[in-house]
Formats: C-alpha cells, sequence, structure tokens
C-alpha cells in the first residue's frame, strides 16, 4: 500500500486535554495507547503549556515521532498571567478562559487538519466541552475524556440534583465548620457511605453563581451529549459507581490506570515524549537508590496546583521532622499561596541527614521505587491511582475537587489511606506517618495496597477489563462511533 493510501486508511483521533498537569498527562498516556493500537495521532496543548514543556523538555521534544504530532491553541488568558515562569494558572480563569478563547482557534485547527489528514474522532477533556460541540459541529464524532475518578465524576454528575434538593449552595459560611457537611448523602446511587464532604468541593460555597460549582456541573451534563465517556480508573477499584455510570452512559470505557507501572513499565518507542510542565529532579532517585532500608521513605508531594499558607508550610515541615523517617519532599516553587516557597528556619539543617527536597520530581518513577513506603499526598486522581499501581500506602491531605472524594475512597473502601483531618497539625501529621510506617494500621494498608496494585495490573494485563475495554473503545473509534 502506498503511503498516501496507509495515511487515509489510517484512524486519525484529535486529542485535546485541559492544560493542567493533572489533565495533560492521562490525556498523553490515552494519546500513546491509541497510537500503539495503529492511531495516527494530533495532541493539542494550550500555547503556554507547549512553551513550558519545550522548556522542561527541551527543543525537540514536541517533534513527536511517527504518526504523533503535537499543535496548540491559545488558552485566551491574559499576557500577565502567561509570562509568569512555570506557574500553575488559575484553574476558575482558564476554565472560564478556555471555552471563550480556545473554541475559534481549535475549529480552525481541526477544520485545516481535516483537510490534509482527515479527522476520524475527537477526544475532548470532559471539562472542554467546547472542543466536543466544534468536532460535531464539523461533522467529526467527538467523546469525552474525564481524567477524574469514576466517584469524583459521579459526584459532579451529581450537582445539579444537590442543588435542586437545596443542599447547596450552603446557607451560610458556618456550615463549613459546624457539622453540616458530615451529613450523609444516601441517594447518589453507587456511592453508599458518602457525606456532603466527601461530594467534590466546589459545592463548598454559599454563592449560587459560584464559577467552579456551575462550570464543573455543567461540564458533567455535557458528557451525556457525547459519543461515548472514557474513564481513567478500572472496574474492580470503582465497581459500584462504574455498574451506576454503566446505566447512565451506556458506552462508557473505563481504560485506566492508565499509567506506565500498570503497562508492567515497558519501553516504548514514544518514551521521549513527556507532559511534565516542570523540569524533573531526576537527583532525587540516586537519593532514593541510597537508601538501605525498602519501604522506609516517606514521599510527599501536594501535585501541580495546590497550594498551601506558610502557616500549613510550617506544620507539615516540624511534622515531618518529628516523624523521625527519611522522607522526599517535592515543594513547587508557588506552593505557598501569593509567596515563594520558604521552608521555616532551621528545618532544612535540622532534617538534612535523612531528608531531601525537590522543586518537580519524575513521580511515576519515585511511587514505585523500593525505597519509598508510604506518600503523602493531596489524592488527585493521578496521584491516587499512581499510589495504587505502586502498591504505597496513603497519607491523605485533600485540598479542592475531587480529591475529597478520592480521599474518602482511599482511606473507607479501599483502606489504603488515612486522612490528616481539618487544618493540618504537626503533631497529627508525625502521629499518622508513624503510624503508617510502623502501627498495625500501616499492615493493614500496606496489605490491601499490595492487593490493589496486583488488581490494577490484572486490569491493564491481557484479558483484563481496563484492556478489553481499550479494545471496545478502540473498535467503537475505528468504526466511526455510530
Ligand atoms: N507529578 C510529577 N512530579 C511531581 C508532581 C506531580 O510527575 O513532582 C505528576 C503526577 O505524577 C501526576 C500529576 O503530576 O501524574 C498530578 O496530577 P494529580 O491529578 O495527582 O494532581 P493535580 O496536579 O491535578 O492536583
Amino acid at each position: 500500500m502506498s503511503s498516501e493510501a496507509h495515511q487515509l486508511r489510517q484512524p486519525h483521533a484529535v486529542l485535546i486535554p485541559q492544560p493542567a498537569q493533572g489533565h495533560v498527562t492521562p490525556m498523553l498516556h490515552l494519546a500513546k495507547a491509541l497510537h500503539a493500537r495503529g492511531f495516527r495521532i494530533t495532541f493539542v496543548n494550550s500555547e503556554y503549556n507547549r512553551r513550558r514543556l519545550l522548556r522542561s523538555r527541551g527543543p525537540g521534544s514536541l517533534d513527536g515521532a511517527d504518526g504523533f504530532r503535537f499543535e496548540a491553541v491559545p488558552d485566551g488568558l491574559p499576557p500577565s498571567d502567561d509570562h509568569g515562569d512555570d506557574v500553575t494558572q488559575d484553574i476558575a480563569a482558564l476554565c472560564l478562559s478556555t471555552i471563550k478563547h480556545s473554541a475559534a482557534p481549535f475549529r480552525e485547527l481541526l477544520a485545516r487538519l481535516n483537510n490534509s489528514t482527515p479527522v476520524s474522532c475527537v477526544i475532548a477533556d470532559g471539562v472542554m466541552s467546547f472542543a466536543q460541540r466544534v468536532a460535531e459541529e464539523l461533522g467529526i464524532p467527538a467523546l469525552v475524556f474525564w481524567t477524574t475518578s469514576a466517584c469524583g465524576f459521579m459526584g459532579y454528575l451529581h450537582f445539579a440534583e444537590l442543588i435542586r434538593r437545596g443542599y447547596v449552595p450552603l446557607k451560610d459560611e458556618s456550615d463549613l465548620t459546624n457539622g453540616y457537611l458530615d451529613t450523609p448523602i444516601d441517594w447518589i446511587p453507587g456511592m453508599e457511605g458518602i457525606r456532603l464532604k466527601d461530594i467534590p468541593s466546589f459545592i463548598r460555597t454559599t454563592d449560587p453563581d459560584d464559577v467552579m460549582l456551575n462550570f464543573d456541573g455543567g461540564e458533567a451534563q455535557n458528557a451525556r451529549g457525547a459519543r461515548g465517556l472514557i474513564l481513567n480508573t478500572y472496574d474492580a477499584l470503582e465497581q459500584d459507581v462504574v455498574d451506576a455510570l454503566r446505566r447512565t452512559f451506556p458506552r462508557l470505557y473505563t481504560v485506566g490506570p492508565l499509567a506506565k507501572a500498570a503497562a508492567g513499565g515497558a519501553e516504548t518507542e514514544l518514551d521521549a515524549i513527556g507532559g511534565n510542565l516542570w523540569k524533573e529532579d531526576t537527583s532525587c532517585l540516586r537519593w532514593l537508590d541510597a537508601q538501605r532500608q525498602p519501604g522506609s521513605v516517606v514521599y510527599v508531594n501536594f501535585g501541580s496546583i495546590t497550594v498551601v499558607t506558610a502557616a500549613q508550610l510550617a506544620e507539615f515541615a516540624w511534622g515531618l521532622a518529628s516523624c523521625g523517617r527519611p522522607f522526599l519532599w517535592v515543594v513547587r516553587p508557588d506552593l505557598v499561596a501569593g509567596e515563594k516557597a520558604v521552608l521555616p528556619e532551621g528545618f532544612v539543617r535540622e532534617t538534612k541527614d535523612r531528608g531531601v527536597l525537590a522543586s518537580w520530581c519524575p513521580q511515576e518513577r519515585v511511587l514505585s521505587h523500593p525505597s519509598v513506603g508510604l506518600f503523602l499526598t493531596h489524592c488527585g486522581w493521578n496521584s491516587t491511582l499512581e499510589s495504587v499501581c505502586a502498591g504505597v500506602p496513603m497519607v491523605c491531605w485533600p485540598f479542592f475537587a475531587e480529591q475529597p472524594t478520592n480521599c474518602r475512597y482511599a482511606c473507607a473502601k479501599w483502606g489504603i489511606g488515612m486522612e490528616i483531618g481539618g487544618d493540618v497539625a504537626r503533631e497529627e501529621v508525625a502521629r499518622l506517618v508513624r503510624e503508617a510506617m510502623d502501627g498495625e494500621r500501616g499492615k493493614a494498608m500496606r496489605a490491601s495496597a499490595t492487593a490493589w496494585k496486583e488488581s490494577a495490573r490484572a486490569a491493564t494485563g491481557a484479558g483484563g477489563s481496563s484492556s478489553e475495554n481499550m479494545d471496545r473503545l478502540v473498535e467503537f473509534l475505528r468504526a466511526g462511533c455510530d
């Protein structure tokens, strides 16, 4: 077959993530999985992230590979935000801005691509539903990929009903602290045992016009109009929620964990393509190599968006100092809201024999390192899933969005997490870390984490639910999504 004829027969998928780390990473994993199954890929970054990726990974890192190309569209945020060096953009502003400003350039791009190499399908991030709409307007079928957990997505899907039933918006600010958030919510299908505080955090507002309450709730409803819904989870992990979702979304593809560890860590020709927006500091891997005792290190990382106050940073620092365990702590330069993250005086001196700091690390490799025994995490979905894949238990300090939901599942359903309650206090950090590393609870969590690691591997291995769902997805995409 001539290469031109091959190009025409090869399905072409265009994937567009929300331009934030926790979305770019799983979308890239999905793109690579489709490429490995014979798809031509166009991956669409924001221009801002394109610049960041070129900076963090070096020129040439976006050259792609045969049949794997990158494009970019503007996110519409003003240049003042755009010029910041390696900073996470404000998520609410980004959501509003992309809806308004990215749709027209995306339409132009899609039309251009479609003229040269016909596009078989668009896979739009669940919170970029404008891309789904634009694709369908151009006659190109679109699926959505919600990069959250199934339980998180189910929560967003019920924002409208929570509003209709009068649970939210909150009547008063005091509802945040007076026990109201403990109200059981026993009517969301597949989510027995949850409370209002386990629903994605954007419901914690008194403002009916709150941007994130309306945005995420609305985007979740938009998924109903997509040709299919893709989730980065696997059936056994969230069986009840997945079963309930399948009743609403017959074309639900649970294809996770979309992480390298789950695929057995095999090398592929696309390994050079990475999606980390910060430059990775790999020296921490050598430090981990030098730790003698397996499972001895506490790994601390709050992902790409979480911000803490200077006081909270100090509580974590002194908690780690007094827990007595070796630790690797990733402190992003923009971790402290509105100022440069500065650790408390004396902390580095006091912990230098057993602690190491980094500004960004190759997290999947860190979590699967034999020296790591515990993950102190904000429970972002990618981090949670990566921890599941690595069989590492967690101490959880959820920050926002569906992180409280993930935390609830990790602690109460999967038995692999312990939550730092309320505001963080150094004594509690130290106590939970010790309990998780040496206590009875820790032992039980390690056993559960090992079992979940095996089940994640089984789901993505031959004959596993996620690999079968990936086959079904590929078949559906190849058949034109009807
Ligand atoms: N990550 C990383 N190195 C770091 C911190 C984070 O590679 O130092 C990756 C992590 O592996 C995960 C993603 O960034 O895939 C963060 O996504 P997550 O959903 O956990 O949290 P978010 O950043 O969206 O809050």
